[in-house]
């Protein structure tokens, strides 16, 4: 015996998949109403979101985040709802970043409140940052944030951000749906090429229950494809890690990158490595699941060996590929399943 204590090996679920990753909703409430995620109609000024007691402190944030490095996990994303309404987000990013084993700590934000922000989250150690844009026309953008606009000051946050530079990159997330947004496919092209950001197109996803997402409103990534193709001539490229989200390309004039997001026609569970931990201390292996498990009374104790085996367990439970199950065929709906604002994009 050499007196050292053998760590035990990291979790695998039911797949055989480790755990890489945590997404962090640490905000329910968001300033846009996008109808595929939040539809005014339901999410209106009654809602009862959650009180600002209710939802996870930094110090249990950071314990969670910390005891799952222990895990596996390397990669946090803070997300939400809008993550930057969330008050001095900025000073858990600094505790997020300097925790052992965590080497990537992103954020995906509509970009709204970026702008002023930009210095303190570069500062706090933001490796990676993702801006969501579904239109550059007015028009179509006041539809798809819900008539709340602010298209100017999303534009001006990016533009900002590259110059600012992030040691991870710069992506934007476009979400693309039939008759709305596919007018917006080559001109945001246009806009990112050649600029050093990432542009990803995400197809019409069924999270929730609350976005009247059908079929017939999905743009397959392959049309998407087809359709930059033509204009600018793409080739694909291997993925950079086993688990990797989008599937990329990259423009054979050397104009840069672009990712595809294909949950619905092109299913990547076999490969996932995500668990999400919402607001207020739900963690769920899946971004489509029905039910989560409570971390709350095991944060109100202040035992780390605890946590650490509930969450081993959880993972080691874990048997989700809901995107393969449903494609090709749409499964009956088996229950509520979880909002994305609530559990995090
Ligand atoms: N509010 C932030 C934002 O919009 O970037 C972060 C949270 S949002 C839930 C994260 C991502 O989820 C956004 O890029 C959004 O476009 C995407 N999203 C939301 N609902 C979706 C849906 N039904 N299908 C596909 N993507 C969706
Ligand atoms: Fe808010 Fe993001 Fe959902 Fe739009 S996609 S409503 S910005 S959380
Ligand atoms: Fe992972 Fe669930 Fe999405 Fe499949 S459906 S990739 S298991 S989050």
């Amino acid at each position: 015996m050499n007196g050292k204590k053998t760590e035990p090996p990291k979790p695998r679920d039911l797949l055989a998949r480790p755990w890489h990753d945590l997404r962090i909703s640490v905000m329910d409430r968001c300033n846009f109403r996008c109808p595929y995620c939040m539809p005014q109609s339901v999410f209106h000024d009654d809602f009862a979101f959650l009180e600002s007691g209710q939802r996870l402190e930094f110090s249990a944030i950071e314990r969670v985040a910390r005891i799952s490095a222990r895990l596996g996990v390397t990669k946090l994303r803070l997300t939400g709802g809008e993550p930057l309404l969330r008050p001095d987000l900025t000073a858990l990013i600094h505790r997020l970043t300097a925790l052992p084993g965590i080497d990537d700590v992103a954020l995906t934000t509509n970009g709204v409140l970026l702008d002023r922000h930009l210095n303190t989250l570069h500062d706090a150690g933001l490796s990676r940052l993702t801006i969501s844009l579904d239109s550059l026309d007015p028009v179509v953008f006041e539809h798809m944030s819900g008539g709340r606009d602010k298209l100017g000051a999303v534009l001006t946050a990016i533009d900002n951000a590259a110059k600012r530079g992030f040691p991870g990159g710069i992506k934007i997330n476009a979400m693309i749906q039939r008759d709305v947004n596919e007018g917006d496919i080559l001109p945001l092209v246009s806009r990112f090429r050649n600029t050093g950001i990432t542009l990803r197109f995400i197809e019409f996803m069924d999270v929730g229950t609350r976005n009247h997402w059908r079929q017939s409103a999905v743009v397959p990534s392959a049309i998407i494809l087809q359709r930059i193709n033509a204009l600018y001539p793409v080739e694909p490229l291997a993925p950079l890690y086993r688990g990797e989200v989008a599937q990329r390309y990259r423009f054979t004039d050397g104009g840069g990158e672009i990712g595809f997001i294909s949950s619905v026609t092109a299913p990547f569970c076999g490969d996932c490595s995500r668990a999400r931990l919402s607001s207020d201390g739900q963690i769920y292996t899946c971004l489509f699941a029905t039910t989560g498990t409570d971390l709350r009374p095991a944060l109100t104790s202040p035992d780390d060996e605890a946590l650490e085996a509930l969450l081993r367990r959880i993972w080691q439970g874990r048997a989700d590929r809901y995107s393969e199950i449903r494609n090709p065929e749409p499964q009956p709906d088996s229950g509520e399943r979880i909002e994305m604002y609530y559990i995090g994009g």
